[in-house]
């Protein structure tokens, strides 16, 4: 069964054959034969994120990547918690709808959709509020793909003894991070970014002394990240509550196939070509880039329309009938859609889609 398109959105996105080959059958989700892949699962994703297993744990969470944030969120604040949410786009701002939700003190540090978040706005924000206990960002902010510096930000804050939480949905396995030397307390992902699996879980690569000290604080039961910890290291990979056991197998798959690849590094070279040749092609075709380049990443690109009479639904349904799915646009100020390069998608592939846009844009004019 061949796909009827390629799937240029941030996730899900586009996995290769063998990944969905490895759905094709049903699996056990107690057995040892399924808690060893849990675990090797578990200690991949170490690794990529470089850390020490000593000091570092990987727990995954039934759900979309949501369910991950919202499980770190409600689980690792104390009552009396103050959470620092530096915010420019519909992600940051989604942590902040958390923290209402549970009753969480928040600050909300607003930065604009097309700026990137910056260690001197953070430095502020900290420095005026000492109450601030948490902080949480966003690496690549999905709704613009705008790339926040984690790394000018994150060991400053550490620094000052707050506890530091970074959403990393879209870019973790996809552009290198070392979350232990940037000190991240607690990064979330997901099964169908930058790992190319298909969508069903969330994962948390946390701090374990952080980790320890937060059990009892958890709102919410099926969410609670200390106890699903608990739960795999007592039973060596046993999830708590049924687990998407054919995702798991596919997760496996997609770990191997990123090792094949070369690991994170070669990924992260792909996607930047895949991104640098969309954009130098778009530009031709009159699309502009609406992020700058020095703060784009190479996950998703966000174009502006190329006229005030742009009918983005026309253009979308025949981009779709030529075999390409793209994503409209997430922002407010400005009308604009996206496109993706995350997943199975290579040179040939990007060279195609121009080739598609030029058609249509010359069949439109
Ligand atoms: C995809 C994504 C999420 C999670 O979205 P789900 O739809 O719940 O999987 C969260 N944060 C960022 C930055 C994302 O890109």
């Amino acid at each position: 069964m061949e796909n009827d398109y390629l799937l240029l959105t941030p996730g899900p996105l586009t996995t290769s054959e063998t990944v969905k080959k490895a759905m094709n059958k049903d699996y056990c989700t107690w057995d040892d034969d399924y808690k060893i892949i849990t675990e090797s699962i578990r200690s991949s994703l170490l690794k990529i994120a470089q850390v020490d297993p000593a000091n570092y744990t990987a727990v995954p969470i039934q759900g979309s990547g949501t369910y991950g944030v919202e499980s770190v969120i409600s689980s690792v604040m104390p009552e009396d918690g103050t959470l620092l949410i530096a915010m420019n786009g519909a992600y940051g701002e989604r942590i902040a709808q958390m923290a209402d939700v549970y009753g969480i003190n928040h600050v909300d540090l607003k930065v604009d959709e097309q700026q990137p978040v910056t260690a001197e706005l953070v430095k502020a924000e900290i420095e005026a509020h000492p109450e601030i206990t948490h902080f949480a960002m966003i690496h690549c902010e999905t709704t613009t793909g705008i790339l926040n510096p984690i790394e000018e930000i994150i060991p400053w804050v550490k620094a000052q003894g707050v506890v530091t939480i970074v959403d990393a949905m879209s870019s973790f396995g996809g552009i290198p991070i070392n979350v232990q030397e940037l000190e991240i307390d607690f990064l979330i992902s997901s099964t169908n970014k930058c790992i190319q699996g298909v969508p069903g879980f969330a994962f948390v690569i946390a701090n374990k002394l952080i980790l320890k000290g937060t059990k009892g604080n958890a709102r919410t039961l099926s969410l609670d990240l200390y106890d699903q910890y608990s739960e795999m290291e007592k039973n060596h990979g046993k999830w708590r509550f049924t687990s998407p056991t054919h995702v798991v197998h596919a997760f496996a798959q997609a770990l191997t196939e990123l090792e094949v690849e070369g690991g994170v590094e070669k990924r992260h070279l792909r996607y930047c070509e895949n991104q640098r040749k969309l954009s130098q092609g778009m530009d031709k075709l009159g699309f502009k880039q609406l992020i700058d380049d020095e703060f784009q990443s190479p996950i998703i690109t966000s174009f502006r329309y190329p006229t005030d009479d742009f009918d983005f639904s026309e253009f979308y349904q025949k981009l779709k009938t030529a075999g390409f799915v793209i994503y409209p646009g997430k922002i407010s100020m400005v009308p604009t859609f996206r496109i993706g390069n995350i997943g199975e998608v290579y040179d040939k592939d990007i060279d195609s889609l121009l080739g598609a846009i030029a058609k249509i844009s010359n069949a439109t004019v």
